[in-house]
Formats: structure tokens, sequence, C-alpha cells
């Protein structure tokens, strides 16, 4: 059985991301901050279904704790096959209302977070001589986001992460992608009224917000032989939003 790590899976994509890698066969290791009971919950259904899920609880902010994670996997499953850097947080101010604290966390959780899952993966992919990362960008990262500078500037370096490792990895037997998600329905959209939601949705020309289950589609294809050509790009899952 491969094994998966998905950050940030206790809700939204991440958690869709789990569901539909286990039903591809992955063991899944669950990573939570907050939301225990919603990992937990996760997990049980999965094992429920037959699958093989585990709840890991670990701030995507702490390089000590990313560490853990990655080793808990190998001491108990021996190889970490597929990685989902998945965590993260919004932010919507304007540039002059960010503080020099909500800087560093978005910076540090978005970007650092993912650069330091990836290492730490990597580190185990690269003794294992394969292995596949799929790291979790925005349409933001991509053309930038009024009012969203820094969450735009850290996925904005993920994309870039992504190229990068992938061209230095490919010899190794590793893929690395990224998703590049538009509007998805998700809690971290929760702070945006119905009516911007519907002008928004408006402007898409699928003519609809995305769901988690679109990026978690996406996911499974960058997870399976089928996309076994396919490294170093950027899929966007944007309905069209960002052409
Ligand atoms: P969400 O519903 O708000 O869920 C965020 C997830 O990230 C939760 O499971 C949360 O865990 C976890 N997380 C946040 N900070 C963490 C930390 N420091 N350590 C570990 N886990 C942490 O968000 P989402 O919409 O699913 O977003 C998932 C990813 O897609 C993010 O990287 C986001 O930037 C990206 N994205 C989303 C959209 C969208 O429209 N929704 C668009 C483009 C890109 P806990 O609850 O357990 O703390």
């Amino acid at each position: 059985m491969k094994t998966a790590i998905i950050s940030g899976a206790s809700r939204g994509i991440g958690k869709e991301i789990a569901l539909s890698l286990s039903k591809e066969g992955y063991r899944v290791i669950v990573n939570f901050l907050n939301s225990q009971e919603s990992a937990i919950s996760l997990c049980e259904q999965i094992n429920s279904q037959g699958g093989h899920a585990v709840a890991f609880k670990a701030d995507m902010a702490n390089p000590r704790q990313i560490k853990e994670m990655v080793d808990f996997t190998v001491k108990n499953f021996s190889t970490v096959d597929l990685l989902v850097a998945n965590a993260g947080i919004g932010y919507s101010a304007l540039l002059t209302d960010h503080s020099d604290e909500i800087i560093k966390k978005i910076i540090d959780i978005n970007l650092v977070g993912v650069i330091t899952l990836c290492k730490e993966a990597a580190k185990v992919m690269l003794s294992q001589k394969s292995g596949n990362i799929i790291t979790i960008s925005s349409m933001w990262g991509q053309v930038g986001g009024s009012c969203e500078s820094v969450y735009s500037a850290a996925k904005g370096g993920v994309i870039s992460f992504t190229k990068a490792i992938a061209k230095e990895f490919s010899l190794s037997g590793i893929r690395v992608n990224c998703i590049s998600p538009g509007f998805i329905d998700t809690d971290m959209n929760n702070n945006i009224s119905l009516s911007d939601k519907l002008s928004l949705v408006d402007e898409i020309p699928l003519a609809r917000a995305g769901l988690a289950r679109d990026v978690a589609d996406a996911a499974v294809w960058l997870a399976s032989d089928k996309s076994s050509y396919v490294t170093g790009q950027i899929i966007a899952v944007n309905g069209g939003l960002i052409i």
C-alpha cells in the first residue's frame, strides 16, 4: 500500500483529497492543527470504508513538528510515496493594513511551511529514488490578487518553488506538480458575502464556484501513473477564471 501525507486534511480541499486518494488505495496521513474532531471523524470514515487513515497533529509553521510528522510516517509505514502540501490560510486586507505579525504568519504557513514539508519528504523520497509531490498554490499566485498581496506572494513562491524542485528531483524518480485552484467553495471563503460570491461566479466562464472535489480530481490524476510524463506543471482548476 502506498502512503500519502496530506497537510491540512481536516477540512475543505485537503479533506476531499484525502478521501479521494484513500479510494485510490493510498494509506493517508491526515494532518490537522485545530480541527481534531473533524480529522478523527474523517479517518473513521475512511477506515470504516476499508481504507487506512491516520490523523496527525502538526503545525505547518513549525519545522520541528513537520519533521516529526514525516518521521512518524517513515517509522510506521516505511515510505512516503506521495506528499500533498495543501495546508494554508487566506487573508484579505489592504497591504497597509497587514500587521508585521500577520505577514509573517501568512508566509510561514503558506510558503515556508510548504518548503520545509517538501524538504523533509524529499529526503525520504530521494533515498527511495521514487516519489510524487503535489503543491497547492492559488490563481492569485499566478496573477496577483488585489487586497491579497501577501497571500499572492506566498502562493507565487509556491509556484516557482515547485518548478525549481521539479527540475532538481527529476533524475531521482520524483515528480513535482502544483495545482492552482480558483474560487473553491470551502470555509476559506466564508468571509465573502453572498452578493460578492454571486458576482465572482458571474465572472467564471464555467459559471459556478469550484468544489473541493474538482481539486481532488486533479490531485488523483497527478498522483496516478496516468500523469507519469508530467512534472513541473501548474494545473489550474479555476473554471476558466484565469486563462
Ligand atoms: P480551509 O477550508 O480553510 O482549510 C484549511 C486547512 O488547512 C484546514 O485543514 C486547516 O487545518 C489547515 N491548516 C491551516 N493552517 C495550518 C497549519 N498551520 N498547520 C496545519 N494545518 C493548517 O481551506 P481550503 O479552501 O481547503 O484551502 C486549502 C488550500 O487550497 C490552501 O493552501 C489554500 O490557500 C488553497 N486555495 C484555496 C482556494 C479556495 O478558494 N478555497 C483557492 C485557491 C487556493 P485545521 O482546521 O485543523 O487547523
